[in-house]
């Protein structure tokens, strides 16, 4: 028999089954029906997709992609949930669950040996804030193919995705979202959304990913690097930041007489530097 377990009843579930949230593991677990709808809705799911979880938990979202999803393969890191995940998941037969670190897992050799035909996949999580950067990053740079990411975050992650250049929010992570893909905020959840309560909001954002960027540039990785050493030094000019950054080996004079040559003032900052900006100066300073 199908056996769905209702948001609303979570709370009850963990206590039946003596589960405590692991906090070294993120887990604040999904109460409110109506934000599960929003990221199946937000994430426009179909029976022709194979969708990619990241963190199932007890399986809530995770039973609600079986519904929707032709297949769903979730990767889900305490040990102590699988056995649960079995059972609330048992009524299906069209899921995989891997008991496994998302950042220690090929993800692009995983879901080629899934579906080699290399049509695009799904990913929707409800993720763990702790390490929420590293897995959006590592989805990005995968170069596996994904057509969409609808991801639960903190608001203040949701709003640095979407940052514009100058202000605070803007950084590394702004930028890569912005070359693979579109970002859209779905909707902002409170912390009553969850047990246990999250100190922070939280918003739905979905990254609609590009076949191709929009920005065009000769060596994508080598704009990145640049990408990084001028935002691990922000508060530095770009000059300085980029001429300190021993892996790049670049000479203030090049780095002046490039950043002179995009017409830009000597003493900018990197956070003033859109990502077309970047990409050029990544093709002046990387041609050799
Ligand atoms: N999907 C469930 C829900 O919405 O109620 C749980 C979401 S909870 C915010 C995050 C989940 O990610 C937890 O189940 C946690 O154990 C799992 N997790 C934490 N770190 C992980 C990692 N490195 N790899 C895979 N799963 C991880």
């Amino acid at each position: 028999m199908k056996n769905l377990i209702d948001p609303q009843n979570t709370i009850q579930f963990l206590r039946e089954h003596g589960i405590s949230a692991k906090k070294r593991f993120g887990q604040n677990f999904l109460i409110d029906k109506r934000v599960l709808e929003r990221i199946i809705e937000g994430a426009k799911i179909t029976k022709d997709d194979l969708v990619l979880e990241i963190g199932p938990g007890i399986g809530t979202l995770t039973q609600a992609l079986c519904e929707a999803a032709g297949r769903v393969v979730a990767v889900e890191i305490d040990k102590d949930m699988i056995p649960i995940l079995e059972e609330n998941l048992s009524y299906y037969d069209n899921y995989e669950i891997i008991n496994d670190d998302v950042l220690r897992v090929d993800l692009k050799r995983l879901i080629e040996e899934r579906d080699p035909s290399g049509r695009r996949i799904k990913v929707a999580a409800n993720l763990p804030y702790y390490i929420t950067t590293p897995i959006i990053m590592q989805l990005l740079e995968s170069r596996m193919p994904i057509s969409s990411i609808t991801v639960m975050v903190q608001k203040e992650v949701a709003d640095r995705m979407q940052a514009a250049p100058g202000t605070s929010d803007y950084g590394a992570l702004s930028l890569a979202v912005q070359y693979y893909a579109e970002a859209v905020i779905n909707s902002k959840v409170p912390p009553n959304c969850f047990i246990p309560r999250p100190g922070v909001d939280s918003a739905v954002i979905t990254l609609n990913c590009y076949e191709e960027s929009p920005v065009d540039v000769k060596d994508d990785r080598y704009m990145f690097r640049l990408i990084k050493a001028a935002f691990a030094q922000r508060r530095k000019t770009l000059v300085n930041a980029l001429k300190n950054d021993p892996g790049l080996k670049l000479t203030r004079e090049k780095v002046e007489a490039a950043i002179d040559e995009l017409g830009l003032d000597i003493n900018i900052r990197g956070e003033r530097l859109s990502l077309e900006q970047f990409a050029r100066l990544s093709d002046i300073l990387g041609a050799g």
